[in-house]
């Protein structure tokens, strides 16, 4: 892409070349491209859809309906040729209709060539320009995007403001812009001698640029979007890490931001080389964090988070955003058809990560627990299967994707063994990078690598809203031996720890696998022996276990006291003696 930023006008124009493999068995006749600016005007889907929501979006509201005339956005294509033959095509809002004037086979490769014009618009989400922290440009979803074609067919949803899938692709960009905006975002600099700003090599003196504009050439291999964010005010840090990875930081100095960006030097790498060793290498040659848009967002290589904050919700928001490069940026699941693999599978690795750079003790998802019960028990959760635009509210699509997905992860530990489950996510992201995995590619894994079988476990927890609740039912004396009677209240089966705590201190354990599971989990590190294993048919609601040893010993009994299992009603878990 060619693109010219008139920074007075927030207005661009740009010419794309597009190089599009047909990597299917079928034969295409239509393409779409995302045109996702457009939403930003009056009477748009994304402007109803955000008025008329039960629980509107409080950063979008209502302002998309006030937009006006030099506010809104918009990106229209002037052009579109295929191998050079003119193209039909018709804009249904977010979305360009191509018709082809010939197919594109299964294998073959294919030009379009596309003049295209838009207008940034005044930042309402995540994009557009004048963030409230002054940030003059936050480009993303700027561009015109081909849809993905995969094995469920093409995927051009409209933009109502939620969620993101893309094509892998090698992107070149050129940008000119006004010389005194710094950039930083998605890609590779291949001028930085010529450009400066921070960019440039050591030692190196830049050259006054002859006219008022410079030209920046980035490449990006292999990442499926492209954002870029530019101000002229805009302070550029470099960090170098032994890696060959370089961290760049982007931020408007100042009272609120200067201090906390200094220290922020310290914990990008950090988390950069937590998470290379704990879910896979990072396989880019950089990272950045950019000052932008309206909270935190996840783009190629880089992120636009809020840059006014204190030190702890600086570090949280850059890690979380940092942690969707492994789930979005490379795995690249279909956020929109699975936005708990996104969200929820980002929160998990960045829960984990800050515990580890803050060296704390306490269970890293424990947030994530709490969101996950007050969405199981508000009446309000729709299934973790449903598309990210189709939940009826925003809490129950944010509470879904972000604690119930973290959930899905933090309790296979439970299932399956923490290790198996570590062992599985490095195994998945090694297996399924740059590849779309979905759900089912997740869950194959996971049997592989633990050899106990969990459709059951996806059924349920995804595609339902059934809830996990056991209690313990009965603990009576029966001669010298003790029995245990506990019952399933909860629709979800669940494989069950139950933990015999005496009155001399000594722990023992009991565990009671599903026969659906067809296999078990090895006893895990640091937990108490375990003295019996018996399998426990999901079909059965009570099971009754004998002890043998005298009630008079026991001091308590417990169900899963790791709590890694998501039992909504854990008063019943325990009973004391
Ligand atoms: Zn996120």
């Amino acid at each position: 892409m060619d693109v010219q930023m008139d920074v007075k006008t927030n207005q661009y124009t740009g010419t794309q070349e597009l190089v599009y493999t047909n990597n299917s068995p079928d034969t295409l006749t239509r393409v779409f491209y995302h045109l996702y600016y457009n939403a930003f005007q009056p009477g748009s889907m994304m402007d109803v859809r955000s008025r008329t929501i039960a629980d509107p979006d409080r950063r979008v509201g209502d302002r998309i309906s006030k937009l006006k005339s030099d506010e809104i956005g918009y990106l229209h294509a002037k052009s579109l040729t295929m191998n050079g033959k003119p193209v039909q095509f018709k804009e249904v809002e977010t979305i360009l209709e191509v018709t082809l004037p010939e197919p594109i086979l299964p294998n073959t490769s294919t030009t379009f060539q596309m003049e295209f014009e838009g207008q940034v618009p005044l930042q309402i989400r995540r994009s557009g320009r004048d963030s409230e922290e002054g940030v003059r440009y936050s480009m993303s979803q700027w561009y015109p995007k081909m849809a993905n074609y995969d094995e469920q067919g093409w995927h051009a949803n409209p933009y109502i403001g939620r969620e993101f899938y893309g094509i892998w692709g090698d992107f070149d960009v050129k940008i000119t812009i006004d010389k005194t905006y710094v950039l930083g975002g998605t890609g590779y600099l291949q001028n930085p001698n010529e450009i400066g700003h921070g960019y440039e090599d050591e030692g190196v003196k830049v050259p006054e640029p002859k006219g008022n504009t410079l030209t920046w050439h980035f490449v990006a291999p292999q990442v499926h979007d492209f954002m870029w964010g530019a101000d002229y005010k805009y302070k550029h840090d470099k960090v170098q890490m032994d890696n060959g990875i370089t961290v760049h930081h982007f931020y408007i100095p100042g009272p609120k931001t200067t201090e906390n960006w200094e220290k922020l030097k310290e914990y990008t790498p950090k988390a950069i080389s937590y998470m290379s060793q704990r879910f896979g290498q990072y396989p880019y040659k950089q990272f950045s964090v950019v000052q932008g848009g309206d909270g935190g967002m996840e783009y190629a290589m880089s992120t636009l988070i809020t840059g006014e904050r204190n030190l702890a919700s600086l570090v949280g928001v850059m890690v979380h955003e940092l942690a969707h490069s492994w789930f979005h940026g490379v795995l690249a699941s279909n956020e929109s058809l699975y936005p708990w693999m996104d969200e929820g599978f980002t929160s998990y690795a960045s829960g984990w990560t800050m515990s580890n750079i803050f060296q704390e003790n306490a269970n890293p998802n424990r947030g994530s627990y709490s969101g996950y019960y007050r969405l199981a028990l508000s009446g309000l959760e729709e299934p973790m299967s449903t598309h990210s635009d189709h939940y009826h509210t925003n809490q129950a699509y944010s509470s879904a994707a972000y604690s119930k997905g973290a959930v899905f992860l933090a309790q296979l530990g439970y299932v399956i063994g923490e290790e198996a489950r570590d062992r599985g996510m490095l195994r998945y992201f090694n297996t399924w990078k740059f590849k779309h995995p979905n759900v089912n590619d997740l869950v194959r894994i996971m049997e592989k690598e633990s050899g106990i079988e969990l459709d059951w476990y996806k059924e349920y927890f995804v595609s339902t809203t059934k809830t996990i609740d056991y209690g313990i039912k009965e603990v009576m004396a029966s001669g010298d031996n003790t029995e245990i009677t506990l019952e399933r209240i909860g629709l979800m089966p669940m494989p069950i720890d139950l933990v015999i705590t005496y009155k001399d201190g000594s722990q023992e354990s009991i565990y009671m696998p599903l026969v659906i599971m067809r296999g078990e989990k090895p006893q895990e590190k640091g937990t108490p022996v375990r003295i019996h294993t018996d399998p426990w048919p999901w079909t059965n609601l009570s099971k009754t276990l004998v002890l043998t040893k005298p009630f008079g010993s026991i001091k308590s009994v417990e169900i899963d006291p790791s709590k890694r299992m998501a039992d909504v009603h854990q008063e019943n878990n325990k009973k004391e003696f």
